[in-house]
């Protein structure tokens, strides 16, 4: 079989196929197992409902790339509309329109997975060869000093000025010349993503990626041979047009942390546990205001991270605390997350260029669940815990002592109703916060856990090597599995624990 890429919105899908493995997902988790198959002589097909993004075909263009770049046109969000939960739907994945950090899984995390999970294999020095390589693939960088925006720099300015620890992050960029539109694609082609190492190595190696193609059940899982449905999409992804079916020995899927078990639960496949243990790593967004232009829109956005109030993962427990991130925003993405519509909205947005803004981000336990509705639909209940509620609330008051620190005018906590702090005094105002759902514009970029790997069925979704309990030869090579946050981002932790499981089903 020779590799290649098709879209199959302009042609003909074949009507039945046989190939070795099926993947369900071309992200970091898909492209990367793909690549390792191809390459020790696997008959691979990689089935994307997205389709294929590079250089100036990413208009930069809000509406248009949030439409074709993101699942559910970027509006899927949890069932009480608390949590905006955001992921790419496009050849490549996640890596496409992520803000581009790479941080790797601490060896504390993988201890805790040994030790707190039973998941002895995962120890750190099991995967430590796959965590360098995941490096490598990445081409992982330090930014230098003249690449940190003004955002980021003030970010460091308050955490110094208050005598904090943070960081400079890794990031896959290389060749970037700062144009910032990073979370709706690069137009430069600067991310070293899977777009660019992973997919472009498994074609070469003899894989092949169909895009528009949609897998919407798996028949047969406990047979020696598994048939995919799937669906045929139309070019702009919106319409099922077509279908065939795909006859596979293996499925790995790895579609990400909610469509992995909604494909199961699709397909009828799997234990109780499927889509249970559901994490969703919430990130609340926090504006400083100032009375300079800060220009946070122009350059790397997200580099820097204030990491004194992380808590290490132990044995026992999984990485916690928060960390604050600089953040930045395209027009459309701001002006939709603030807290004012109309003249007063207009207003705010007239000051774009004097924001600055960053993530509150949370590791989270496991109390969110993928389910299907009677009619088939998806849905994604999480509700907040009153301790992630409270830890918010610390978070965000971290946030705004931060950005007075570094001369902040003002201080927005884009609620409901807003909240603006004019100086430290007005902190205690954050102790009112009260999360209800919808209320702030929490996000999810870091889905996690929804079939979690465990060494018995009763605690998990799939067994070690990542076979889905209940079935002969499907597997979950992504985020799904993580009993705990893997890290503060997830892109080389899925990177990494994909060619991880790819070479133990290869038997290395
Ligand atoms: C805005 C944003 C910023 C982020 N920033 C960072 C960051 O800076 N650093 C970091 O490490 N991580 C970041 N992440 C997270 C990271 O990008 C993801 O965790 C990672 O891309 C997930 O990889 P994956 O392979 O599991 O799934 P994905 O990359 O989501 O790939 C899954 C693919 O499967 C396809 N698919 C889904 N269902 C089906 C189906 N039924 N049939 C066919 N195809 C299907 C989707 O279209 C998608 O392309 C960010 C995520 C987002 C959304
Ligand atoms: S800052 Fe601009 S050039 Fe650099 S990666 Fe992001 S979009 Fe590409």
């Amino acid at each position: 079989m020779s590799g290649g890429i098709v879209d199959l919105s302009a042609s003909p899908p074949p009507e039945r196929l046989s190939v070795e493995v099926c993947i369900v997902g071309s992200g970091c988790g898909g492209a990367t197992a793909a690549w390792e198959l191809a390459r020790a002589g696997r008959d691979v097909l990689v089935l994307e409902e997205g389709a294929d993004f590079t250089g100036s075909a990413l208009t930069q263009r809000d509406a248009e790339m949030y439409d074709q770049l993101y699942m559910d046109r970027g509006a899927r969000s949890t069932s009480d509309l608390g949590v905006s939960v955001m992921q790419g739907r496009v050849l490549g994945g996640g890596g496409v329109i992520n803000a581009s950090d790479v941080v790797p899984i601490p060896d504390e995390v993988l201890r805790h997975w040994e030790v707190g999970h039973g998941l002895s294999d995962f120890a750190p020095e099991k995967l430590a060869p796959f965590r360098s390589a995941a490096l490598l693939d990445l081409s992982a960088n330090l930014p230098g000093e003249e690449r940190l925006n003004e955002n980021n720099r003030l970010l460091r300015k308050g955490a110094r000025a208050l005598g904090w620890k943070g960081e400079v992050m890794m990031h896959n960029r290389v060749g970037c010349a700062g144009v910032g539109s990073c979370l709706i694609g690069c137009p430069l082609d600067a991310k070293r993503s899977p777009r660019f190492v992973a997919v472009p190595n498994a074609v070469e190696a003899g894989a092949r990626f169909f895009l528009r193609a949609r897998a919407v059940r798996i028949d047969s899982a406990l047979a020696e041979e598994k048939t995919v449905q799937v669906r045929v999409l139309d070019g702009k992804g919106y319409r099922e047009v077509g279908a065939f079916e795909v006859k596979a020995k293996q499925v790995v899927l790895a579609a990400n942390a909610i469509a992995s078990p909604q494909l199961l639960l699709r397909s009828g496949i799997g234990n109780q546990q499927v889509g249970r243990n559901l994490m969703l790593q919430p990130q609340l967004p926090v504006t400083g205001i100032y009375k300079k232009e800060v220009r946070f829109f122009r350059g790397i956005p997200q580099s820097y991270a204030v990491t004194e109030h992380e808590l290490p993962a132990t044995e026992r427990r999984g990485w916690w605390g928060f960390r604050l991130e600089s953040i930045s925003g395209t027009p459309g993405i701001v002006g939709s997350l603030l807290p004012a519509i109309g003249p007063a909205g207009k207003e705010l947005m007239t000051r774009y260029a004097n924001f600055a803004a960053l993530l509150c981000l949370l590791p989270d336990e496991p109390v969110g669940r993928v389910r299907l509705e009677r009619s088939g639909r998806l849905r994604i209940d999480y509700a907040l815990t009153d301790e992630i509620r409270a830890r918010f609330r610390l978070a965000a008051r971290a946030a705004a002592r931060c950005f007075f620190a570094s001369g902040a005018d003002q201080v927005l906590v884009p609620a409901a109703p807003p909240l603006y702090l004019r100086s430290e005094a007005d902190l205690p105002e954050l102790d009112g916060l009260s999360l209800e759902p919808a209320t702030v514009p929490l996000m999810s970029a870091h889905q996690q856990g929804s079939v979690r790997f465990a060494p018995s069925e009763r605690d998990g979704g799939a067994s070690p090597d990542g076979q889905v309990y209940g079935t002969r030869g499907v597997y979950v090579f992504d985020s799904s599995g993580f009993p705990s946050s893997a890290s503060s981002h997830t892109m080389t932790p899925i990177i990494t624990v994909s060619r991880y499981l790819t070479q133990r089903l290869l038997g290395g």
